[in-house]
């Protein structure tokens, strides 16, 4: 089902190219500092650890327009190095000078694997996560940073990750499938023959970022994975995968799962998470779905159990792929890869 075996692989250069341009852009910080939760949860952390940063050294990787650098001069920090790798780090020279901050946050452009730090850190903040946590990989350079520059017994904040994954019955897509069956109400022409074709476009194997209701969400949630930040490896994020198992609320028709994430932030009092379920206020990275084929009934209690496995795509390190092996009561397992659709790859490596 997979599209992406097909493809060239996108060079290592090409695909960080294309990765920074789009942080070059005013557009993604916009809807990442309007992300109040997202932001203010990482405000509310740096304040809460005002103890730990205060007159100690912070390393921001991927600054962006240094906003959680200057929360870190905030909470006292003697200085703060802003390493970003692409063009926004002029905005943020300017941002730091506007408030005042130069002298304590220092704005480095550069990738964190590339630059020279004067100095090793005791603090590591850093804003990696991407749609289904681990899309764009980021987490790498973090991890790159933590083993090259964080003093033994220092702090990465966040540093703990989760990942859920619920069955969800997504009442709009089957909508639409069925909207096939109503032309021929409106306009005399039958197209019922158009719904096969509709759902092999619909339920395709694209892990579609949106915001799933509530009442959409079948069972509690189930934790697959969980990452120590301090202890994790760049090769066991090559493949992050575990099981799960979820009983179903009551009747419905499983068409789709949903995954999501949290990351958890240390503090003196109790542990600050910042959740993307959709059990809790939006963010921009709502949820990441993934339609199957055909619906499976569910009852009160019945299991739902599988095992999901993510891991970076064929065609570029730096796009996720899930792989949802999966049954639902007594239903025969089933197994399904979806991946988030690369549309600078589509045009850039197509042979003429
Ligand atoms: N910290 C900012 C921006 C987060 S977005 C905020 O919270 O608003 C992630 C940023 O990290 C992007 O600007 C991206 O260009 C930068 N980045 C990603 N990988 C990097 C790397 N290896 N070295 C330096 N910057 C990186």
């Amino acid at each position: 089902m997979s599209h992406v075996g097909k493809k060239r692989k996108t060079d290592k250069t090409r695909q960080d190219r294309l990765y920074f341009d789009t942080y070059s852009d005013v557009t993604i910080h916009e809807e990442m500092l309007a992300d109040h939760v997202r932001t203010n949860a990482y405000r509310m952390a740096i304040a809460k650890n005002t103890e730990l940063i205060r007159d100690r050294v912070v390393l921001d990787v991927g600054a962006g327009t240094g906003v959680l650098s200057i929360f870190c001069a905030q909470a006292g920090a003697r200085r703060v190095f802003a390493v970003e790798a692409c063009s926004i780090a002029e905005q943020a020279a300017n941002i730091v000078r506007q408030n005042a901050m130069e002298d304590r946050v220092e704005v480095i452009r550069g990738t964190v694997e590339t630059v020279d730090l004067p100095e090793r850190v005791d603090v590591i903040v850093s804003e990696w996560m991407g749609y289904a946590l681990l899309h764009e990989s980021m987490l790498n350079s973090v991890l790159y940073a933590r083993d090259r520059w964080l003093k033994p017994g220092g702090v990465i904040l966040p540093s703990r990750a989760e990942l859920y994954i619920s069955p969800i019955c997504d009442p709009l897509v089957e909508d639409r499938l069925h909207f096939w069956y109503s032309v021929k109400d409106q306009y005399g022409v039958d197209m019922s023959c158009m719904w096969d074709f509709a759902r092999k476009c619909i339920k395709n194997s694209d892990i579609a970022v949106s915001s799933v209701c509530v009442e959409d969400v079948l069972s509690h949630p189930a934790r697959f994975a969980e990452l120590d930040l301090n202890t994790v490896t760049v090769e066991q994020l090559r493949t992050v995968s575990g099981p799960f198992t979820c009983a179903a609320f009551g009747s419905a028709a499983v068409n789709a799962f949903c995954v999501y994430f949290t990351v958890t932030f240390p503090c003196p009092d109790k542990p600050l998470v910042l959740s993307t379920s959709p059990f809790k206020p939006e963010t921009h990275w709502k949820q990441a779905v993934m339609y199957l084929d055909a619906p499976l009934e569910v009852v009160q209690d019945t299991p739902v159990t599988g095992e999901v496995r993510m891991f970076p795509s064929e065609d570029s390190d730096r796009h996720i792929c899930v792989r949802v092996d999966f049954s639902v009561g007594d239903s025969k397992r089933q197994s399904k890869t979806f991946s988030i659709r690369d549309w600078n790859s589509d045009t850039g490596t197509t042979d003429p």
